[in-house]
This record gives C-alpha cells, structure tokens and sequence, in this order.
C-alpha cells in the first residue's frame, strides 16, 4: 500500500511564527468544515494548521512545517507547554467533529502524511495526540471516532497492549502519560475519547463546541472498565517511554 497523500494543495495562511523549541509532538484536530471553508475560517479566526485533509483526502498545506502555526493553544502535554511551538497540528474535515467514521482516502491520506512527519522530525509515539488530548477541558477533536487503534497498528501513536499495570493511582496514571490533570474529570473524559470511546456521548455539534466535557464526568474515576482500560494504556506508555530512556542512556553512556 502507497501511503504518500496523492495531492497535496497550497493554501498560505498567515497566522504563524517562529518555533521557539524544536518539533517533538504531533498534533490531530477534527474541523466541522471542508478544506477551503474551514482554512477560510482558520484565518477568519486568526489561527492556522500546517496540513488540512478534505473530506476526498486532499491534503491542503497552509503553514511550512519549519513554523510555529497556531493550532494548539493553551495546552499542556507531559508537562510541556507552549505545544505550538513543538509540532505540527493536522486539521481533518469531518461534518460530525469525529463523532461518526471518518473516510478511507481521508485516512490513508493522513496515515501517509504522519509516516513522514514522524520520520522528518523523530517523532515519539507517546507524542502523537489528539487536541483533546492536550486540551482536556476546552477541545472535544478530533473525536470519539477518530482511528487511534488503527494508525497505531501503523506505529502511529500508542494503543491497547498485552500488559497491565498494577497501580491504582488514577491521577498518576493520567498524569504520567501525559494528560494536565488540574481538572481530573476533564482528563479522564478526554482518555475516553482517545482510547475508550463507548463511554463518551455524541452531541449536536453546537453543544460539542461549548461543552467540551460534562461536568458530572468525575464518576468515571471510580468506574472499573476506566480504571482497567487505564491500567492497560498507562502499561505501554510505561514501557515506551522506559525503553527510550534505555536507548539514549546506552546512547549516551
Ligand atoms: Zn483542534
């Protein structure tokens, strides 16, 4: 299978600058418009993206991957900040904000686009995140339905594994995989969206934009299928990021 995107458009925007740290995360959005509106809104709005992915898996480039493009906002991931400045953020049309599939040539399309993205920048699966990754209590994309399982069986960011972990520390578990917990609620929804998606409701897209999380959501840190869903994640985030930390320290020493 060719992964490279078949076409790739240029559509400038202006609202970027320059990187202030170097590209360690990639970034995945869902926008509720196809590619010429929503890049059209992007500026309306002052933001940008570096790569927008139509509906027909056009691939739209707005910002050069060297630039700071203004995708992120305020977020945090593994306690870093400013995630502008350290990736690259790839916006994918989609009419239900990733709430129902997203299409094939859409996804072969970014599934080729991440391949060289991370193969440009030496990309860690444990920094390839959804907005609502990083932004738990403002962004809901790009979805529940978005295909996590799917590109990780690419090598696309982390999924489901064989081991489990015994801690029972829900906070730290979300916290050491990269999650800000200042609100716990709000991080433990956004782990169901990315890699437990039967516990997130869909919404009209209006209410999905102004009510990123529900604010009863705090009962899903006692539920057991969280916390075991959980303890299965945090187990291969562990053991990627242990392994890396092998591989510099052998690297290095
Ligand atoms: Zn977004």
């Amino acid at each position: 299978m060719s992964y490279r995107p078949s076409v790739y458009n240029a559509a400038p925007l202006l609202h970027f600058n320059q990187r202030e740290h170097s590209v360690e995360m990639l970034v995945i959005h869902s926008m509720a418009h196809e590619a010429v509106e929503g890049i059209a809104r992007l500026d309306e709005l002052g933001l940008s993206a570096h790569y927008v992915i139509d509906f027909d898996g056009a691939v739209w480039q707005c910002v050069s991957e060297e630039d700071r493009a203004w995708h992120a906002g305020v977020s945090l991931w593994q306690g870093l900040d400013d995630i502008n400045s350290r990736s690259i953020g790839i916006e994918v049309c989609h009419n239900s904000l990733g709430q129902s599939k997203f299409g094939r040539r859409q996804i072969k399309a970014l599934t080729g686009l991440c391949h060289e993205i991370i193969e440009r920048w030496d990309i860690e699966r444990h920094m390839v995140v959804g907005h609502s990754d990083i932004a738990p209590t403002r962004k809901p994309d790009p979805g529940k339905a978005f295909p996590w399982e799917e590109l990780a069986a690419e090598g696309i960011g982390i999924w489901y594994g064989k081991q489990f972990s015994e801690e029972t520390d829900v906070i730290k578990m979300l916290s050491d995989i990269g999650y800000d917990t200042k609100d716990v609620g709000a991080a433990a929804y956004a782990f169901c969206r990315h890699f437990l998606p039967t516990k997130v409701k869909t919404m009209p897209v209006r209410r999905l934009l102004d009510n990123p999380y529900p604010k009863n959501c705090d009962e899903l840190l006692s539920s057991p299928d969280f916390i075991r869903a959980l303890q299965n994640i945090y187990a291969q985030y562990i053991e990627t990021i242990y392994q890396l930390k092998r591989s510099y320290f052998i690297r290095n020493f």
